[in-house]
């Protein structure tokens, strides 16, 4: 799009984007929830309903939210006050001078300082793989279990802040409404992921995929004109011997897609140039057949991030560090493509 013909525009998005950014991390730490007493006769429905959010679509969050104020069979006890999940509308997130809230990232993340505007009017919407009920890809290492899921899930959360700091409007489609960025080198599996705003993820594949192409692309539609850009985290699983580095798939049809993918891979070279010279760096860019990228609406590119059994691609999830690192090298891909795609 035409940056010069939008200043206007892009003053009032800016103001704009800086209410949705408010909303769009939206988490669950104690404290920033609005609290309502249940009646006689309530139950989560009725509540939920009377405080103008769909059932449908919080149910889930409410249950872990109040999981220990909960009657039997999540029936509420009257008089009791309950937490209300923070809907699309309410902000999660407080605002304090240059410094923004998002409960999402944890306790020890959660501040997020806006330190640029570099990203200001570019949209992500960022898809870690599997969640819900699925792990995605499994491996052992020194008897823990690792989850593609689980890691795939800590990348992105710290690819999210590191694109926020930067003036980014940024939505987690994958969630979880209780693990923050972690620290630990083996993070626990498990299963209460939910798909933006608050859905349970469904155990069919098929189902699980589509619900996450229908929250993208209807959020697309609100941000429209924009700068927008899917990213789909995963962990790939080959044989244990199969060494691979961060790689990239985009939709065939997709120029733009192919583009964001190369701005990145070329981030990697340059730093395995640099960090790890004598190993090299040969993560690809290719076209493939993935439904979250072909359906979505957004121009996308899907990463893998190495191969969960192999040993060297291992440490590339386990060390912390390591976490970061992908992320911030991913975030300066992004970067660079769109000051590119604004030239
Ligand atoms: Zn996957």
């Amino acid at each position: 799009m035409d940056f010069l013909n939008v200043h206007i525009t892009r003053l009032k998005y800016f103001i704009l984007s800086l209410t949705i950014s408010l909303f769009t991390v939206i988490g669950y730490s104690q404290g920033s929830y609005k609290e309502v007493v249940a009646q006689k006769g309530d139950g989560v429905y009725v509540l939920l309903r009377r405080h103008g959010l769909s059932p449908s679509e919080y149910f889930k969050s409410f249950i872990t939210l109040n999981k220990d104020g909960l009657g039997k069979n999540n029936t509420l006890i009257s008089g009791r006050k309950y937490k209300l999940p923070n809907g699309a509308a309410s902000p999660g997130a407080v605002s304090k001078g240059s410094t923004i809230t998002y409960p999402i990232f944890g306790k020890k993340y959660e501040n997020v300082p806006i330190t640029s505007s570099e990203l200001k009017g570019a949209v992500y919407y960022l898809v870690s793989g599997h969640g819900g009920p699925d792990p995605g890809a499994m491996s052992i290492y020194s008897n823990k279990e690792l989850c593609e899921d689980e890691y795939a899930y800590d990348v992105t959360l710290r690819l999210a802040r590191n694109l926020i700091e930067k003036g980014a409007t940024v939505y987690m489609i994958t969630r979880d409404p209780n693990d923050g960025i972690r620290d630990e080198s083996f993070l626990k599996p498990d299963k209460d992921e939910l798909c933006y705003p608050g859905q349970t993820i469904p155990l069919n594949q098929m189902k699980r995929l589509r619900q996450r192409k229908d929250a993208v692309n209807k959020l697309y539609v609100k941000h429209k004109g924009h700068y927008q850009r899917m990213i789909a985290i995963h962990v790939d699983s080959r044989s244990r011997g199969e060494n691979i580095d961060v790689f990239f798939y985009h939709d065939k049809r997709s120029n733009a897609g192919k583009e964001c993918a190369r701005n990145i891979q070329k981030v990697f070279q340059q730093k395995y140039r640099q960090h790890q010279p004598s190993r090299g760096y040969k993560g690809t860019v290719s076209s493939r057949n993935l439904y979250v990228v072909k359906n979505t609406y957004p121009v996308a590119v899907y990463i893998e991030l190495g191969n969960i059994n192999h040993r060297r691609d291992q440490q590339r999830f386990i060390i912390t560090d390591n976490r970061q690192a992908v992320s911030n090298w991913l975030t300066e891909g992004l970067v660079k493509d769109y000051k590119d795609r604004r030239k």
